[in-house]
């Protein structure tokens, strides 16, 4: 089973306390695709970069088997940029600035054999491409739709109507509370089933995630670790890894959505243990499966 990401191919300038890096490779595309890509094959990608894109970051995604003809290259453009500071509490978090660049004009076009593909993955991206984007689609199963404050506060209206359309959405506790206005996450999730999608999982960043149905909470912990170094891409990683489970399984049931989001919460600590895409690049199938083994074990206990 095959999954289309549309998203942000990126060149990241991050700060945390560990270092600093600048024009590295990255965007939500990026991530999603490459993290997906240890669950299913192809994972097919749509997005556009300028002709100061690195080669190395082609090869990286066509190193995982990503089919990247849905990717558009404009020679004489700049690739989008991204600059972000982390703090020494690692789930916070500046943009220092948000440079679209050739997203500014794009208009997506999904290439006709793209256009089956059961599953779809709305990286973090302008809400109206995320639309255009399916509006190509042919009927897709399952939609999982991520986004962020950018969008939130600046494109709000057209977030509203692309929620519509999707059946989960993946967003950070502090954007929950931004797009609900609701400070409780559980009456804020409530409120963004209302506007959507059936399914909505909050991530809180060290702490874990929630996922929520019409009919269960659940709260999977996070995996606690003693080197983050960098954070950025971990929110596209859980999505790349959540999808990438639902895909290959082909199950949306309850107790496999609950899979997935341990996955994806997997392939975010792998993500964050080194700078930009390293974490995700030599990862092995069973390497993640041990990881969510692990999982099981930092919340099971005996009754009595
Ligand atoms: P995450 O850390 O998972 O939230 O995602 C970080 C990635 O999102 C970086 O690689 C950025 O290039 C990308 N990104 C940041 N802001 C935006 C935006 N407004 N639109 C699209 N991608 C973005």
């Amino acid at each position: 089973m095959s999954v289309l990401v549309v998203g942000s191919l990126a060149l990241d300038s991050i700060e945390t306390p560990f270092g600093a890096v600048k024009d590295a490779v990255g965007g939500s595309a990026t991530y999603i695709s490459a993290a997906a890509s240890y669950f299913v094959n192809p994972v097919r990608v749509v997005g556009v970069v300028g002709g100061d894109f690195p080669r190395e970051g082609l090869t990286f995604l066509e190193d995982r088997k990503v089919d990247l003809d849905g990717l558009e290259v404009i020679k004489e453009g700049k690739t989008f940029r991204w600059a972000g500071r982390y703090h020494y509490d690692l789930n916070e978090r500046d943009t220092l600035y948000t440079d679209l660049n050739v997203f500014e004009k794009f208009d997506p076009k999904i290439p006709e054999k793209f256009r089956k593909t059961r599953n779809v993955c709305l990286g973090n991206i302008d809400p109206v491409l995320q639309r255009r984007v399916l509006q190509q689609m042919d009927n897709p199963r399952l939609v999982v739709c991520d986004t962020m404050n950018y969008w939130i506060n600046g494109k709000r209206a057209e977030l509203i109507e692309t929620l519509k359309m999707i059946n989960v959405l993946i967003l950070n506790d502090s954007e929950a509370r931004l797009l609900s206005k609701e400070p409780n996450l559980i009456k804020a999730a409530k409120v963004i089933r209302g506007m959507g999608p059936g399914v909505v999982i909050i991530k809180k960043g060290e702490h874990g995630a929630l996922l929520l149905t019409e009919k269960m909470v659940f709260s999977a912990p996070a995996y606690p670790m003693e080197n983050i170094f960098d954070p950025t891409g971990a929110g596209d990683c859980f999505a790349g890894g959540f999808i990438g489970w639902l895909a290959r399984t082909e199950d949306t049931s309850e107790e496999n959505l609950k899979r997935a989001v341990i996955y994806g919460s997997a392939l975010a600590s792998f993500c964050v243990e080194k700078f930009g895409v390293e974490g995700i690049t030599d990862l092995t199938y069973l390497g993640i499966q041990d990881r969510f083994r692990e999982f099981r074990e930092l919340s099971r206990f005996d009754e009595d």
